[in-house]
């Protein structure tokens, strides 16, 4: 048996070692959170202490933490018209998104669909920003949404850019950053973000998991799970203890994880990949990228054939496009991008982690090597 590198960081990162400890022992006790009895308070102890280290990761205070299902729910949950800021009631009239973000937040949350618009990105995968600035003058109380770090590319936004942009036009900025901890710093301060939504098990926390945290005066007014009074009113249902333990015990490591060495292992990895093929084209090269991300393809690679390849040969890697379903599509983040429709298909998506090693790395790269001649030999036959 072939031994297995897995290089699927940003479609889900293993579970932590702390995380494991931390949901074990939260498994063996008995108390619903909200119970006033030892054993409930035990269990509020341990979410008070999750909301601790999840507010620690990103700079906020631990009150502005909502936990939520994860990223998906989180970004639900911000995109609402109903929004108080500064205790006032201020609805969205519109919501901007860059036309790279996930699905969760190009869906438009809970605005109609004639409320939602979609802002270009260069070629580069940054977001155009004077396309932004005449967005904005079209409404009245905008909330936008731009994410931190793009799942596909890795490209980085300039969020605190992006803020003051915003802010000036009277506007919301919601970011989210699930791509970003234990990469880059994601402070909610320095970032300018109002609000801000995380997934767990993109930091090495379980699945099921995530948080919507607020900078300071801007409100949710408008719960999305409705019920009992938890999560201060903003979410309902009994909190998944266990989980949200977990989570907090990732959220701490992840703000200990140390990028440098992962960004050394991305380098040789490109460095290799260009070399093996110099006519790769990796996305974003140019523009501040993820320290763990590169998405490359190379003229005549087709990305289901790759993936598939790389899979038999023991490495888990996956195509840029969305395939949630199974079925690879066209990448809207490279199509939002610009680039021609020939390399459309053709990305394949390499994440590492914390504990990616140099060994696999190598093997990734041996592999490539032996691979390459194959998939691009068959393109080559069909073009001929
Ligand atoms: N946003 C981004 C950028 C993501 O990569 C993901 C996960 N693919 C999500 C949101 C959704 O997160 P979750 O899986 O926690 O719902």
């Amino acid at each position: 048996m072939v031994d297995r590198a897995y290089f699927d960081w940003n479609a889900t990162a293993p579970l932590r070692q702390e995380a494991r400890t931390a949901m074990a022992s939260a498994l063996t006790r008995v108390g619903n959170a909200s119970s006033v009895h030892a054993e409930g308070r035990a269990a509020r102890r341990l979410v008070e202490d999750a909301r601790e280290s999840v507010a620690g990761l990103v700079g906020a205070e631990a009150r502005n933490v909502t936990f939520t299902s994860g990223a998906t729910e989180a970004n639900m949950l911000a995109l609402t018209p109903a929004l108080e800021v500064a205790g006032r009631n201020e609805p969205r009239d519109r919501l901007f998104v860059s036309a790279i973000e996930h699905p969760s937040v190009r869906c438009g949350g809970r605005f109609t669909a004639d409320q939602v618009e979609e802002l270009p990105v260069e070629g580069n995968g940054t977001c155009d920003l004077s396309a932004l600035k005449i967005a904005l003058k079209k409404a009245e109380r905008p909330l936008v949404s731009v994410m931190l770090a793009n799942n596909e590319t890795g490209v980085i936004q300039p969020i605190s850019e992006i803020a003051e942009i915003v802010h000036a036009d009277r506007g919301v900025l919601h970011v989210d950053a699930v791509q970003g901890p234990g990469r880059i710093d994601c402070n909610i301060v320095a970032l300018g973000a109002d609000l801000l939504s995380i997934s767990s098990h993109k930091l090495g926390g379980p699945q099921g998991a995530g948080a919507l945290v607020r900078r300071g005066d801007v409100h949710v007014g408008e719960p999305l799970i409705k019920g009992g009074g938890q999560e201060r009113g903003a979410r309902a249902g009994t909190e998944n203890v266990a989980a949200i333990a977990g989570f907090g015990a990732a959220a701490a490591a992840a703000k200990a994880t140390d990028a440098s060495r992962m960004a050394a292992l991305r380098q040789r990895l490109e460095t290799g990949i260009k070399s093996a093929t110099p006519t790769a084209v990796i996305f974003g090269e140019n523009v501040p990228r993820l320290p763990n991300t590169t998405l490359f393809t190379v003229p005549g690679l087709k990305a289901e054939t790759a993936i598939i390849a790389f899979d038999l040969n023991g490495i888990a890697v996956s195509s840029g496009s969305a395939c949630s379903s199974g079925k690879v599509q066209a990448s809207h983040v490279l199509a939002a991008m610009g680039v021609e429709s020939t390399l459309l298909r053709g990305a394949v998506r390499v994440s590492l982690g914390w504990s990616t090693t140099e060994v696999e790395v190598e093997q990734f790269l041996r592999t490539w090597n032996m691979l390459t001649g194959t998939l691009l030999k068959e393109k080559r036959g069909i073009a001929a």
